[in-house]
C-alpha cells in the first residue's frame, strides 16, 4: 500500500509553528476578507478562514458588498483597508462577479498586504527567488512533501495545469528546490507520457478521475489538488467512493483516479484530505509573515 500524505498533521505542525511568533507581536495580525455577493461555496470557505484566524486570536474582519459592487466601488475598500495600520493582510475571495474586473480589483491591493500572493510584484518576488507572500495552496503542497520528506532535489516534477493560483508558482517553488519541472496544460500532447516520467506529479486540473494508472510512474509520488463534487451515483461507485456518497449524497474526487493511484504509486494526497488542509494554514502563515514585517518597519 502506498503512503497516505495526510494534510492533517502538517497543517497542525504549521499552526503550532506560529502561535510563539504571534505571541513577539505587539498587536495580533490582522486579516481582511472581502467577501462579495453570497456564493455559498465561498461563502463558506470565508468562515473556515475567519475561524482559523479566531483559533490563532488574529484580529479578523470580513466586508461583505453585494453582489452588484462595481470595480470602482471594490477599488474603494481595498485602497481604505491598504490604509489601516489594524491590517495586515488583505484577501479577496474569488471568484468575484463577471461584472468586476478581477485583475484591477487583486493589483490593487498593496503588494504588502496581499495575504494570497498574487499581485504581480509578489509573483515576480517569486520568479526571482526573493521573500514574499506565496500562492497557498502550493506552498502548503511544498510542507506536504517536506513533512513527508519526499525528496525534490534533483528530481523530475510535472505539473499538470498552468493556472495563476496553482500550477504557475507551484512549478516555480519546485524549481528553487531544484526539481527538474516539466508545465503541462490542456493543449500537451501525450498528457500521460508526460506524467510517466514525474517522480513527483502534481495534479491542479479540475476533471475528476483525469489522471488514471497509465499516467503514474511505478513509485511515483502523486499531490492531487483537484476538488470536484461528483453527484452521480454510479461514477461514485466507479471510483470506490460508493460509501461517502450513500452518507452524503455526493462525494469529492479529485484529479487522480483514486483506486488506479493506490495500485501505482509509492505516495499519495487524497481528496479530501490532503492539499485540503494546508491552503487555510499558509494564508494564516503569510499573514504572520506580512505582521512581523509591518511590526518591523514600524
Ligand atoms: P483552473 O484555473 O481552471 O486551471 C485548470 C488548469 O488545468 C488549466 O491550466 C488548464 O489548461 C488545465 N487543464 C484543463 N483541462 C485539462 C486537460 N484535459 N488536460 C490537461 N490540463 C488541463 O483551475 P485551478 O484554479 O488551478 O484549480 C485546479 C483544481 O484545483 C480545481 O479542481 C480546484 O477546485 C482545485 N483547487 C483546490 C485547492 C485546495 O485548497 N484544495 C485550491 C485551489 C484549487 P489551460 O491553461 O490550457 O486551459
Amino acid at each position: 500500500m502506498p503512503q497516505i500524505l495526510d494534510g492533517g498533521p502538517v497543517r497542525v505542525r504549521i499552526l503550532d509553528g506560529l502561535k510563539p511568533r504571534i505571541q513577539q507581536l505587539v498587536r495580533p495580525p490582522g486579516l481582511a476578507v472581502v467577501l462579495v455577493g453570497e456564493d455559498p461555496a465561498s461563502s463558506q470557505y470565508v468562515r473556515n478562514k475567519i475561524k482559523t484566524c479566531a483559533e490563532l486570536g488574529f484580529f479578523s474582519e470580513r466586508l461583505t458588498p453585494p453582489a452588484t459592487s462595481t470595480t470602482e466601488e471594490l477599488l474603494e475598500i481595498i485602497g481604505a483597508l491598504n490604509r489601516r495600520p489594524d491590517i495586515d493582510a488583505i484577501l479577496v475571495q474569488m471568484p468575484l462577479p463577471a461584472h468586476v474586473d478581477t485583475r484591477k480589483v487583486l493589483e490593487a491591493v498593496a503588494p504588502d498586504k496581499d495575504a494570497d500572493g498574487f499581485h504581480p510584484v509578489n509573483v515576480g518576488h517569486l520568479v526571482a527567488g526573493r521573500p514574499a507572500p506565496r500562492a497557498c495552496t502550493p506552498a502548503g503542497i511544498l510542507e506536504l512533501l517536506k513533512y513527508y520528506r519526499v525528496p525534490i532535489d534533483g528530481r523530475k516534477a510535472v505539473v499538470v495545469g498552468r493556472s495563476d493560483i496553482v500550477g504557475k508558482p507551484m512549478t516555480l517553488m519546485l524549481l528553487a528546490e531544484n526539481a527538474t519541472v516539466t508545465i503541462c496544460h490542456s493543449r500537451t500532447s501525450n498528457l500521460a507520457e508526460e506524467c510517466r516520467r514525474a517522480d513527483i506529479l502534481v495534479a491542479a486540473v479540475g476533471k475528476p478521475a483525469l489522471v488514471t494508472a497509465d499516467f503514474i510512474a511505478p513509485g511515483a509520488t502523486v499531490i492531487d489538488v483537484g476538488t470536484s463534487r461528483i453527484t452521480d451515483a454510479a461514477e461514485a461507485e466507479r471510483l470506490g467512493k460508493a460509501e461517502q456518497f450513500a452518507r452524503q449524497g455526493s462525494a469529492w474526487v479529485g484529479d487522480v483516479h483514486p483506486l488506479d493511484v493506490r495500485r501505482v504509486a509509492a505516495a499519495y494526497s487524497p481528496v479530501p484530505g490532503g492539499v485540503g488542509p494546508l491552503t487555510i494554514a499558509m494564508l494564516m502563515a503569510n499573514t504572520v509573515d506580512l505582521a512581523e514585517r509591518h511590526a518591523q518597519s514600524s
